[in-house]
């Protein structure tokens, strides 16, 4: 039943969402532009997915930029001649964007050691423009603290000081602490969207908070947490009625990430997404467990406990390969996983077949689809998801 309580909540959720799509579109980074314009002097700096420590660059005084690519907005035409055809459709997105002069408002790139196309496409990059700042950034790959975590808080230090330098600011353990804390709001924000859908996913659409997500990657990061709240605030409120949708769980999308009008054809075909792996970078550390001592020690601590899962992070022990899966599936009481993945994503494609199997042997129903973040043609892709939500629905099997 709508009140006039509830309707105003609905129309507030309604124009956070309206302010969420405009970011979504809007290739010309024209809040990052606003954001500069706000604080003279001041960098933004663009980061990959899936995952780069955002608190080092705030820290720094830059505003962290995540580039996901064009989408299927920007007609892909120097992007193609820099990359062979049978790679995923991102890397030819972003040197779009970078030579149409869309990322101008950037004073630097990050790429994070995600894949062999992140690597070629940091070169690249730095070919094509070689006056501005631009990092690969290794992540360890070895989780004991005195190796890999070494290895890993000399990186960040490295980070940390570059930045600092090229901003003008004094490398500071006090402001690295302000910025771990405003990142950890975040997460926990964040953290609440997640509960919520799987509490009530009928109260906020995957959708919607994909929109919601997205827009962190413009924003600064006080904006986007007081964002996500004032969301929270009001699809609590608003008006809602509980739908029977198959529950389900998306893997593979941590990189290239999947267009909207995927994600809404999935709700029309009977799909609640309740749990995924996309915008990884915003739940990637959980909180910080501690707040004294070194911080680069409690970031570079953190990642290494992190006990998430991608395929672009080594798995020691190989028999825990797809447990993070089958946690989502079940703390998100999921009915069954989409493996969605980019085409041509060897990560994503490789994981592929042994979660299929982790998947089996737990009794846990899945199907698989590619997209690109390009992809417009959705029909196959509804009619593939609603027998996957009908047969659930029909048989609890697949
Ligand atoms: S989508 Fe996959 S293959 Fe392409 S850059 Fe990302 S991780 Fe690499």
């Amino acid at each position: 039943m709508s009140s006039p309580a509830t309707a105003v909540l609905d129309a507030d959720a309604k124009a956070i969402l309206a302010r969420c799509e405009e970011l979504y579109e809007d290739l010309e980074l024209s809040a990052v532009k606003a954001w500069k314009a706000a604080h003279p002097g001041a960098l933004a700096i663009g980061y990959l997915p899936t995952y780069v420590p955002r608190e080092i660059l705030h820290a720094a005084g830059c505003l962290p930029v995540g580039v996901l690519g064009a989408g299927e907005q920007l007609e892909i035409v120097k992007g193609d001649a820099c990359f062979q055809s049978y790679i995923c459709h991102f890397p030819r997105s972003v040197i779009e964007l970078g030579l149409s002069g869309r990322l101008d408002a950037l004073d630097g790139m990050i790429f994070p050691s995600t894949c062999d196309v992140i690597r070629n496409l940091s070169g690249i990059w730095k070919l094509s423009f070689p006056g501005k700042f631009a990092r690969y950034l290794d992540v360890p790959q070895n989780f004991d603290p005195r190796i890999g975590g070494r290895f890993y808080r000399r990186l960040l230090d490295e980070l940390h000081r570059d930045l600092c330098r090229l901003s003008g600011r004094e490398p500071s353990a006090e402001t690295l602490w302000a910025s771990i804390a405003a990142y950890d709001e975040n997460r926990r924000a964040v953290r609440e969207l997640y509960e919520l859908r799987r509490e009530e996913p009928w109260r906020v659409r995957a959708s919607e908070a994909y929109l919601v997500l997205r827009a962190g990657m413009q924003l600064d990061v006080h904006e986007h947490t007081e964002l996500v709240r004032s969301f929270l605030q009001a699809v609590r409120g608003r008006p809602a009625r509980a739908v029977d949708d198959a529950r389900v769980v998306l893997c593979g999308a941590f990189c290239e990430q999947p267009p909207l009008g995927l994600i809404r054809t999935l709700e029309r075909a009977g799909c609640e997404v309740v749990d995924d792996d996309y915008m990884l970078v915003l739940r990637w550390l959980g909180e910080l467990p501690r707040r004294d001592g070194d911080p680069l020690d409690a970031l570079s601590d953190a990642y290494l406990a992190y006990s998430g899962e991608t395929a672009s992070r080594y798995v020691p022990d190989g028999t825990a390969k797809g447990e993070r899966l089958v946690q989502a599936v079940r703390k998100s009481r999921a009915e069954g996983v989409i493996f969605a993945a980019p085409s041509f994503c060897d990560p994503a494609l490789l994981d592929r077949p042994m979660l299929q199997a982790v998947c089996d042997r737990e009794g846990i129903a899945h199907t698989a689809l590619k997209y690109a973040e390009n992809t417009g043609q959705m029909q196959p892709i509804r009619e593939q998801a609603g027998t996957f939500a009908d047969a659930i629905k029909l048989w609890g099997d697949v």
